[in-house]
């Protein structure tokens, strides 16, 4: 059975002491182990990365900028093979998983736009032969960790952009899905990535703590649950990292009565059901507004028992199994006590039955469900759609918002009037009008508001380029410069005379 490794300084690399089971989800089996990070391993990693800074960071903007056309070049060449690896280790649908390395593309091709991103400001004459410029310089070396739910995307929002900045990376990809972070590291290194500027290093708890503990590390992107992020975010600052830890979430579509429901119907069941539920930008609770659920609970319901879910990899198969057993017992229990809590259970998931050992679970679609259950209030991240109904557009928002996460939203209407009020008033980070799952564009960034983001900057996109780079101001004075006459008065600090 196969060993993933590290990948550190352009080797593989580790200490095999602890080691972790990868399963294929489809099947139940664990097809290869990966090597659990000791103290040492991550010492290493980041000491490779230090290493490498000084060179990367003189590197000049066009020979980084090469690097990533390089890589952009390699990702759509090897995106068949690298879509397979996240469907054996993730179960996703090849065609989600092919999907998923499309969006990552997305932020390649904006980090590639670097030597116009890193411009910096200039102010001549701002005093009397003073003149004013600031640039941009790399934070040092960044510690990535990266949930299992997308493997290839989730890291790409943050390397791309940072090696972009001139910064080395230390990333720490989950260890239920590992191979697909070292296959992007040995594409970033045939793409002419010098040795130790990308290292990736596998493991848990342990390799994460030495990441936000270790002076040498600078900065911390982060993604995962909600819990997570807060302590990463908490402990990162206080050792005096910059941080950005993106959490959960506990997405809203909002149907208006007006709205086309054949269209709400199937956005709903591709983003509740896409991916076994498992995106952050799932749709898991749907508001349904006025007498809109009685048209929409029997159209998603019926769309539900023409779902063929199976092993992704199967070109039929509309969704995958879950991505470990303990994550699908967790699911099932909120299936469970569904009916207990006071929902309406319209399709029990649970009943569904598989002819294999894999995390298979049936879609559920549950109404009526109460704001007070935990059906309601918690991230279940599996494939479960809940539905609540209200009289008016006022009472979904005010449900929106004392949500205490706001990662995604979307309203499904033909009133531009009741989307711009929408818009105006919700208070989630990303909203889609029309559209279930608004993941922004590699050339804007992505992040929620509360709970699932811990921090104040968004992730890739331009507010990547400020996370990734401090900006130095340099003032200057030359005062034999034209404008200023030969053996005029040299100004001392602070001048109030301009
Ligand atoms: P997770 O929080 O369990 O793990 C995320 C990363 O943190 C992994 O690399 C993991 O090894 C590490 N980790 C786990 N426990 C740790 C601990 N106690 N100390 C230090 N590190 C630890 O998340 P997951 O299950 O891999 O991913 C699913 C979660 O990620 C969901 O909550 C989902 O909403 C969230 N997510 C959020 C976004 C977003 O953009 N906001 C995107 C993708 C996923």
């Amino acid at each position: 059975m196969a060993l993933i490794q590290h990948f550190i300084a352009g080797a593989e690399a580790g200490d095999a002491q602890r080691t972790g089971d990868v399963f294929n989800p489809a099947t139940g089996e664990v097809q290869h182990r990966v090597i659990m990070a000791s103290e040492a391993d991550a010492h290493a990693a980041i000491a490779a990365a230090k290493a490498a800074l000084p060179t990367w960071r003189a590197t000049s903007l066009t020979k980084r900028a090469d690097v990533l056309f390089r890589l952009r070049h390699l990702l759509a060449e090897r995106k068949d093979e690298l879509a397979a690896i996240i469907t054996s280790e993730h179960g996703k649908v090849l065609s989600d998983a092919a999907g998923e390395v499309s969006r990552g593309l997305e932020n390649v091709e904006y980090a590639a736009g670097l030597i116009e991103h890193l411009k910096g400001d200039y102010s001549e004459q701002i005093s009397t032969g003073v003149d004013v410029h600031s640039v941009k310089q790399p934070v040092g070396v960044v510690g990535c960790i990266t949930p299992f739910n997308f493997p290839v995307m989730v890291p790409l929002w943050m390397l791309a952009s940072a090696i972009a900045c001139g910064n080395t990376v230390v990333l720490k990809p989950s260890e239920k899905d590992p191979s697909a972070a070292v296959f992007l590291a040995k594409l970033f290194a045939e793409a002419g990535l010098p040795d130790g500027v990308l290292n990736v290093l596998h493991g848990d708890k342990v390799a994460v703590d030495a990441l936000l503990d270790s002076p040498d590390v600078a900065a911390i992107s982060f993604v995962g649950s909600t819990p997570i992020a807060k302590s990463i975010y908490e402990r990162a600052a206080a050792n005096g990292k910059r941080v950005q830890a993106l959490g959960g979430a506990k997405n809203h579509m909002v149907v208006m009565g007006d709205a086309d429901m054949d269209a709400a119907a199937d956005a709903a069941v591709s983003a509740a059901y896409g991916s076994a539920g498992e995106r952050c930008m799932a749709v898991s609770v749907l508001v349904a507004v006025g007498d809109a659920g009685d048209a929409l609970v029997p159209a998603i319901q019926k769309r539900i028992d023409e779902l063929v879910i199976g092993d992704g990899t199967d070109a039929a198969s509309g969704m995958g199994p879950l991505v470990t057993a303990a994550h699908r017992e967790r699911v099932l229990s909120y299936v469970k006590g569904a009916a207990d809590e006071g929902a309406i259970v319209v399709v029990d998931g649970s009943q569904k039955q598989f002819d294999s050992d894999g995390f298979f679970l049936g879609a559920t679609l549950l109404d009526d469900v109460p704001l007070n259950s935990k059906t309601y209030c918690d991230e279940i991240f599996g494939p479960v759609l809940a539905v609540v109904r209200v009289d008016t557009l006022e009472m979904a928002i005010e449900l929106i918002n004392d949500n205490p996460y706001g990662n995604g939203v979307a309203i499904f209407t033909r009133d531009g009037g009741a989307a711009r009020e929408f818009e105006f008033r919700i208070e989630v980070g990303m909203v889609g009008v029309n559209v279930p799952i608004p993941v922004p564009v590699g050339s804007f960034s992505f992040g929620g508001w509360k709970n699932s983001l811990f921090g104040d900057s968004h992730i890739y996109g331009p507010e990547s380029f400020h996370f990734y780079t401090r900006s130095k101001v340099v003032t200057s004075r030359w005062p034999r410069a034209s404008s200023e006459p030969a053996g005029s008065k040299v100004e001392l600090a602070f001048p109030g005379n301009h």
